[in-house]
């Protein structure tokens, strides 16, 4: 560990490199399907086997979605891109070369927005993922002294999405990875999952001192899977960087790989330039070209982005704190659009949803998906206790109890159990002066000024009607008759 005072020394440069897994049917060349987690090498055609003489067909629907991730990301879409052969061995990869985008990429000079800091995109590339090797004692087989391929992945498209090097902190860059997260899942891309690797990131990272205009030397970080992990990392990285600095070395520019367990990062081989990978153009296919109708047309699908969402919540009232979680979260987020489309008040929903609903699927490991709640029944019992039809606690026990599990409408539960709020003020009346005939003790107390037993005559009262009385007009009757 680096002290502090060292630390502020130096100024941290860190830029990221992503790969998104499109969410397509098929593969980006072949029409294999796109699947994760089946028998291996099950979803290999020749072309994915890289067989002499196949030749490669662009799927449009990655396309389709490398538009859509540009327009989301702010990025021009120029009017022509086109692949590359990107050449270099390795086990998983059958053809000895990757096709990809090398000059003339899909997007170009996007940027995002984080917490108010513009971060710049370079640029965003289609291409195609390689094989997984599957190495010896993982993945169940055990003791073995040797390695597997699995080819499913290959063909599989990606999105490579390059940021300028314009982030200064591990947070800064964990929030922008987070921010992508929910760009590609909202616009329904990729689906994030980092742990399952639909959504990988190397993190590059350099220190120079406070002050300086020229980057140092960069070291890139490889296999961070998580949020958390991808943090580690780049504070490990920092501080090793600044100590090879301060003992008068020099940092190397090199790939490491990160290891979670032992929390560090290892050097893993010499960093590769371009010319290492004789990048050429692609003769199997045709350079691409995207009329601006293309891209209207694309532009006419983008959904709600989730920068706008956070902004929607906050001018309904919400916290900036709630609109952040709610919108961290897609499936809650969808779900309570459609409880606000119903008419729904919506700090009542959130209070719902960010309160017991959240808590209840915590517990369960749920998402809200797989429960029996849907958004027209929560956005009646919100309609019932905005009525005064039923208290909000009574509200909060249906819920639970009732809704979630067996997806019965809020007002057929009340009805079952008569659960109805007592608000006829006679009905009241008549209770509270039982319970205050029956406390003589506690009615002498409070006059002389134990005046927080107001709580307890509530209590009781509501312990009488099973909580079905409003407690408003319980309150002012009670004040009326002992205050
Ligand atoms: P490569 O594919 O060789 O890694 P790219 O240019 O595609 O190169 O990506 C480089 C990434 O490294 C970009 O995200 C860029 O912002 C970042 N980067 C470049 N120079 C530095 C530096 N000195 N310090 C930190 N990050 C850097
Ligand atoms: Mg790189």
């Amino acid at each position: 560990m680096v002290e502090q005072e060292l630390r502020d020394k130096y100024e941290v440069v860190i830029g990221l490199e992503v790969h998104a897994q499109l969410k397509t049917k098929t593969k980006i060349f072949a029409s294999d399907r796109n699947e994760f987690g089946q028998e291996p090498n099950s979803l290999t055609s020749p072309i994915t086997l890289g067989m002499p003489g196949v030749l490669p067909v662009l799927n449009k629907e990655c396309v389709n979605m490398g538009i859509l991730l540009g327009l989301a990301l702010n990025c021009e879409i120029p009017s022509r891109c086109k692949f590359d052969r990107k050449q270099y061995f390795y086990p998983d990869l059958p053809k000895g070369y990757q096709i990809s985008q090398y000059d003339e990429p899909i997007c170009v000079n996007g940027h995002i927005d984080i917490n108010g800091k513009r971060i710049g995109i370079t640029r965003a590339h289609l291409e195609e993922d390689a094989g997984k090797l599957v190495h010896a004692g993982a993945d169940g087989i055990a003791d073995s002294t040797y390695s597997l391929v699995d080819l499913n992945r290959a063909g599989t498209p990606l999105l490579e999405i390059v940021s300028e090097p314009d982030m200064r902190s591990a947070e800064e860059a964990r929030n922008y990875m987070e921010e992508l997260r929910n760009i590609v899942r909202y616009i329904g891309v990729c689906d994030g999952n980092l742990e399952e690797g639909s959504m990988r990131c190397d993190a590059n990272i350099s220190i120079m001192p406070k002050g300086s205009k020229e980057f140092g030397t960069r070291a890139e970080i490889k296999n961070v899977n998580s949020f958390s992990a991808l943090q580690r990392a780049i504070e490990y990285e920092i501080d090793r960087q600044i100590e090879i600095v301060e003992e008068g070395g020099e940092v190397v520019q090199e790939t490491r790989l990160w290891d979670d367990n032992s929390r560090e990062t290892r050097s893993m081989r010499g960093k590769e330039d371009a010319h290492d990978y004789r990048y050429f153009p692609e003769p199997d296919l045709m350079p691409l070209e995207i009329s601006r109708e293309w891209v209207q047309r694309i532009k006419d699908t983008m959904p709600e982005l989730p920068a706008q969402k956070r902004a929607r919540y906050q001018s309904l009232g919400l916290s900036e704190y709630d609109a952040n979680v709610i919108v961290e979260q897609m499936g809650l987020a969808l779900f309570f659009d459609k409880v606000l489309e119903l008419g729904a008040n919506p700090k009542t929903a959130v209070n719902f949803i960010m309160g017991e609903i959240a808590a209840y699927l915590k517990e369960n490991h749920l998402e809200i998906t797989d429960t029996k709640l849907t958004p027209e029944n929560l956005a009646e019992l919100i309609s019932l206790i905005e009525k005064n039809t039923i208290s909000n606690n009574i509200g909060k026990q249906i819920l639970i109890e009732d809704m979630i599990t067996n997806g019965e409408k809020a007002s057929a539960i009340v009805e079952r159990k008569g659960l109805s709020q007592i608000s006829d003020e006679g009905a009241i009346k008549e209770l509270v002066q039982k319970v205050v005939d029956a406390h003589p003790a506690e009615v002498e107390a409070y006059k002389n000024g134990k005046t927080n037993l107001l709580g307890f005559f509530v209590g009781q009262v509501m312990k009488e009607t099973k909580g079905r009385a409003n407690p408003k007009s319980v309150n002012e009757i009670l004040r009326s008759i002992i205050g």
